[in-house]
């Protein structure tokens, strides 16, 4: 069972896809948390993706393609996928894995927030730098690198993360509006199996709408 996590940066993503693995047990897979590790460990697709994650630009398909393909070349039997497709042709690359695979979407969750609280959001978030766990800072000007006491794991250091900065912000709206989104009408065209989800309210509120759809 494959479910998608479709929505622009701030939406709410990996908030939820914690909660969806913990209650329904899905395989996470986030191309935004194994790139930050590629670039965590300067590999050789860490050292490229880092100036276009910086910028807010997406990292080219190729490497996109090449590390989510070879991840779900074992495809297990629940997986949540965040972050993947951002464009037409990388839903075309999945959607040719998949029918390899004899597997289809079950649902695409589709987040929905609009831009002002997009940008409230990230202005004034940090993340643990190994969890990915999001904490809200008071003022956007707050930059705490401390030990992470909410998170399972208590050796995490909680960042402003490199890209959550206005300039790169704004790009990643742009992008997602003129790369990602047009996704949407794509698997509709298709007859993919895809929902529109509110992502304004509490983490909790729009955790209990995502989980109507989710059929286990
Ligand atoms: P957000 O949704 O908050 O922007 P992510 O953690 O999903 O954050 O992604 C961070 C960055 O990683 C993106 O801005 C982009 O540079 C890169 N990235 C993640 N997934 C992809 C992808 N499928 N294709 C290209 N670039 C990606």
């Amino acid at each position: 069972m494959n479910v998608i996590l479709l929505g622009p940066p701030g939406a709410g993503k990996g908030t939820q896809a914690r909660k969806i693995v913990d209650e329904f047990d899905f395989d996470y897979i986030s191309t935004g948390d194994m790139l930050r590790k590629e670039v965590e460990s300067a590999s050789r697709l860490g050292k490229i993706a880092k100036s276009y994650m910086n910028k807010g630009d997406l990292v080219p398909d190729s490497y996109i393609v090449e590390m989510i393909v070879d991840n779900l070349g074992e495809l297990n039997a629940r997986n949540l996928i965040d972050g993947f497709p951002r464009n037409i042709s990388q839903a075309e690359a999945l959607n040719e894995k998949l029918t390899e695979n004899q597997q289809k979407i079950a649902v695409v969750l589709h987040m929905n927030v609009d831009d002002e609280e997009l940008i409230n959001r990230l202005s004034t978030r940090a993340v643990c730098i190994l969890c990915q766990a999001p904490f809200k800072l008071k003022s956007p000007d707050e930059n705490l690198i401390v030990k992470c006491n909410n998170s399972p794991n208590k050796d995490c250091i909680i960042k402003v993360r490199d890209d959550d900065n206005p300039k790169s912000v704004a790009r990643r709206i742009t992008v997602y509006k003129n790369e990602t989104f047009p996704i949407v009408k794509y698997y509709k065209d298709l007859n993919v199996n895809l929902v529109d989800i509110d992502a304004r309210g509490t983490e909790d509120e729009i955790f209990q709408e995502i989980s109507k759809f989710i059929v286990v």
